[in-house]
């Protein structure tokens, strides 16, 4: 047997079945580029779900993880770290909101912006007691835990896992009607991602993210953006809301904020929202530990003086323009914003990614239909120009 096959025997044997992973092995990573045990090299078109947006083992963030590891790492909130401040102060000035509350994977984030939301409507709104209720989209990803499973809707991620958290509505994704109708006077807030990630990169139409932050405006309700995976220069803005201009109550951050080196996640508000925490009310222990904050400062550092956002921007443009000159019967559309790229098709998207495998490129399918292509934002127009070739004889020969 030989390496690849005993990972994958091991994982398997041992391993909870709840992934579906391609028969592809890991064993590094530089920039762009990943290579497998016997020595393939691709180029990761995924980016671990937007987590890698600084490109594999950046050497800034990589020297920061060292630095830090060599001096403290964790200390619990039980006492101050001398990373946390300037940590806070970076996340505060990069939003523009006025407090920051540390956790650790993007799903806590989620269940902090709910907890928020629903203390706020209490304390600060005045609804009444145990009434409190969060509107949220079809086709929504917030993660896996129990808020966020409940506030999804998808059967395959709710099948057996109830009850539900009660107090949650859906609404088609982009319908402002819909959102109108389903506000009512103990409505929390609407928590919404600006581009659907999982979903398929879908992008709500023009002028719902600016409508719907008015409705949300007119009736007193938190209007709060999952950026966790379309934040952070992704989309080829700062934060998808920026397409819109529109300034959300709250930002759910998590992923690249970690520069894919160390999990780090958070909410960003004014105080008026974030001020409704104290003592005991919230927390974690590894929630703003003093590594994951070396590590998320250096990470932040790089998006900004590399200029990622722009980078995505420009470099997502061309690759969108070249995957539309591919003509085949099987795509049914491309779209997406910056380096943030969906190719659905009208077949399964899984035997696409398996040849992709073939030639270099690690994409894996979204929704059974989509091929997402996401790459570090640190990737080249030469390599991006590699890859379409790839792409195309991909196309070419099914
Ligand atoms: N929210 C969005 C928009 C996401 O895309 C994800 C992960 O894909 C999450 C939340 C959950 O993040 P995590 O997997 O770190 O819990």
């Amino acid at each position: 047997m030989n390496k690849t096959t005993e990972m994958i025997r091991l994982t398997e044997q041992y391993g909870a079945n709840n992934y579906n992973p391609l028969p592809v092995v890991l064993t590094k990573g530089e920039r762009v580029w990943v290579e497998d045990l016997e020595g393939n090299r691709y180029i990761d078109m995924l980016s671990a779900y937007s987590a890698v947006n600084q490109g594999h083992r950046h050497p800034k963030i990589i020297q920061a993880l060292k630095e830090q590891a060599d001096r403290l790492t964790l200390t619990s909130r039980a006492f101050h770290n001398d990373q946390l401040g300037p940590w806070y102060e970076k996340v505060a000035k990069l939003t523009g909101k006025d407090m920051v509350l540390p956790m650790n994977t993007g799903a806590e984030a989620v269940e902090t912006a709910v907890k928020a939301a629903r203390r706020w409507a209490y304390d600060v709104k005045g609804v009444e007691k145990d009434k409190a209720e969060i509107i949220v989209c079809e086709n929504n990803f917030h993660g896996r835990t129990m808020t966020a499973v409940s506030m999804s809707s998808s059967e395959e991620y709710r099948r057996g896992f109830g009850p539900m958290l009660p107090g949650i509505k859906v609404i088609p994704y982009g319908d402002i009607n819909a959102l109108k109708k389903a506000i009512t006077k103990n409505t929390a807030a609407f928590i919404f991602e600006p581009i659907q990630g999982e979903a398929g990169v879908r992008i709500p139409p023009q002028g719902f993210l600016q409508e719907a932050y008015d409705v949300c405006k007119e009736n007193d309700v938190l209007y709060i953006a999952d950026e966790i995976q379309s934040g952070l220069g992704r989309s080829g803005k700062l934060f998808a809301c920026d397409w819109e201009n529109v300034v959300p109550d709250m930002y759910i951050l998590g992923k690249a904020l970690g520069g894919g080196v160390f999990p780090i996640s958070c909410v960003a508000a004014n105080r008026d929202i974030l001020g409704v925490f104290n003592p005991g009310s919230h927390g974690s222990t590894f929630g703003g530990n003093p590594l994951a904050c070396a590590v998320s400062i250096a990470a932040m550092d790089v998006i900004i003086e590399e200029k990622l956002t722009e980078r995505s921007l420009e470099l997502g443009s061309y690759f969108i323009q070249k995957l539309r000159e591919i003509r085949h019967p099987d795509i049914k559309e491309v779209r997406g914003r910056g380096l943030f790229i969906g190719v659905e098709l009208h077949t399964s998207a899984r035997p696409y990614c398996e040849k992709l495998k073939q030639e270099g490129l690690l994409c894996k399918e979204t929704h059974d239909t989509v091929i997402r292509f996401a790459p570090p934002l640190i990737i080249t127009k030469e390599e991006l120009d590699w890859a379409i070739e790839r792409v195309k004889k991909v196309f070419a020969q099914s």
